[in-house]
């Protein structure tokens, strides 16, 4: 049985040799992260053309995520990029008249702008919550603050205030040059850092659009606002996925209301028929050890079971000692989870009514392939990966092979729970035979045997988009038409 969870993995420049990308796939990676919060254009490029070549040269259609930095809210830089040490207790002043470069261990640069969303008694964190400061005294060009939790600070850390509401807009100078890379190495999916609201979406698919791409963007929910009943149905419905930002979502909101914010939002995407990526210091141990902790393999397991698309690395594989490890690692306890019944029964919409044909359909399929015996594979013809992404939102133990000819389609649903992307062209085969061509496949595969049943998905004609209307159920063995 294939592995159903999907990994997505952060490229960095310890893991973005041919190699490394060739071993990395090999361990199970479905997708790869290019993190445009560092790196240049030119080395996101390199990376994303290696990842195709492999990809096809494996013939393994994996996908490629572009990652915006936003506008991560960061203070300045210390003179000679030293580390300073804070203590519980004392002064601390962040400082627009500071130098950017020249902080010291009494101020620091941060933005004018950043100084307008900070009142007193604040608490403002940076480095992702490890030091924490209260604001004492506001004046017109500094916030003078306590430090209420000490510890080292470095050069161009990040700053979060507890309960969110540093104002930036989405969408930075640098993403919108970034978006135009993005369109031109082709990416899969766009990933826009810092979603507000779902203008911030609706803004990044224009600029997508005026590049020529038709990337698939995923809202990353990181901010306190972002999952108020205000703006997540908005962000949701106008995004194709969302991503748990853990990491900074957990500074914004305290990291005792991440484990309800993190189900809660599978559970929309999975209602509103999105994609859902569960991101940040997953197997954080591994960066530096070959094994992960039993608290991270059950944080992984964890999120196999609450139902999301797809697991995220990011240091692990990006500057980690053991990427392929930490891959394979994940990989395996994905796979022991997904024995459990919870990873295999759905409950899905079984008291809905459906608008759609596509839909109605794909839904019935996934009852058949759960209640009848003897059904081993589901075979879905897809043009846009839509149908697959439908069927995926139920919970099965059978792999739904998302069959495609267009680019880019398998790419797509390779990030897909349960999807098996196969490139298949069905233009040139004769109608009466593109059933029997795609069992063939799978028996190629190893997928199936002789007599095992499978059922069949397609629209009347090849290439069209939302046109599924046919289910059919075939055995392998018998004349299939
Ligand atoms: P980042 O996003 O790694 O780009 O910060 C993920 C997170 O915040 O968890
Ligand atoms: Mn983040």
């Amino acid at each position: 049985m294939p592995r159903r969870t999907k990994i997505l993995a952060t490229l960095g420049p310890d893991s973005s040799d041919t190699e490394s990308i060739r071993r990395l796939i090999v361990a199970g990676v479905n997708v790869f992260r290019l993190n445009f919060s560092h790196g240049s254009a030119e080395e996101h490029s390199q990376r994303a053309h290696t990842i195709r070549n492999i990809s096809k040269s494996l013939k393994t259609p994996v996908g490629i995520l572009c990652d915006m930095q936003g506008p991560k809210i960061r203070i300045g830089s210390f003179s000679e990029d030293k580390k300073i040490s804070l203590k519980e207790g004392d002064k601390f002043t962040l400082d627009s008249q500071c130098h950017p470069e020249q902080g010291d261990e009494k101020s620091v640069f941060i933005a004018a702008e950043l100084l307008e969303d900070i009142e007193q008694d604040n608490i403002l964190l940076l480095d992702d919550g490890r030091l924490t400061l209260q604001v004492s005294v506001k004046t017109d060009h500094a916030v003078d603050c306590v430090v209420t939790q000490g510890g080292i600070l470095s050069s161009k850390k990040g700053v979060n205030k507890f309960g969110g509401g540093l104002s930036a807009n989405a969408l930075t100078d640098k993403d919108k040059a970034d978006i135009k890379t993005a369109a031109a190495l082709n990416t899969d999916y766009l990933a826009i850092s810092f979603v507000r609201s779902k203008e911030d979406v609706e803004e990044t698919r224009r600029l997508l659009e005026n590049a020529g791409s038709g990337a698939h963007i995923i809202a990353k929910i990181e901010r306190a606002e972002a999952i108020t009943e205000d703006f997540l149905p908005g962000i949701i419905d106008s995004a194709d996925g969302v991503m748990v930002a853990r990491g900074d979502l957990g500074v914004e909101i305290g990291d005792a209301n991440l484990v309800a914010v993190q189900k809660q939002l599978i559970e929309a995407a999975n209602t509103a028929n999105k994609v859902v990526i569960t991101a940040t210091q997953m197997m954080e141990s591994m960066i530096s050890a070959p094994t992960p902790t039993r608290a991270e393999v059950f944080d992984v397991a964890n999120a196999v079971l609450d139902g999301t698309d797809a697991v995220m690395l990011s240091a692990e594989t990006a500057v980690g000692k053991y990427p392929v490890e930490t891959v394979k690692a994940m990989a395996r306890v994905i796979e022991g989870a997904e024995k459990h019944p919870l990873a295999q029964r759905s409950k899905h919409r079984m008291h809905q009514t459906f608008q759609r044909i596509d839909e109605s359909l794909a839904l019935s399929a996934m009852y058949v392939a759960n209640h009848l015996q003897g059904v081993k594979a589901v075979i879905c013809m897809t043009e846009t990966g839509f149908t697959p992404l439908l069927m995926s939102r139920i919970t099965s133990s059978l792999p739904i092979y998302a069959m495609a000819e267009k680019p880019g389609t398998c790419e797509i649903t390779a990030l897909y729970k349960g999807v098996v992307p196969v490139p298949f062209d069905a233009s040139n085969l004769d109608p009466s035979d593109v059933n029997h061509c795609a069992v063939e496949k799978l028996r190629e595969y190893g997928a199936v045997t002789h007599g095992d049943l499978v059922l069949i998905t397609k629209g009347d004609f090849v290439n069209v988009h939302g046109g599924t209307n046919t289910l059919k159920i075939v055995r392998v063995g018998d004349v299939i038409r």
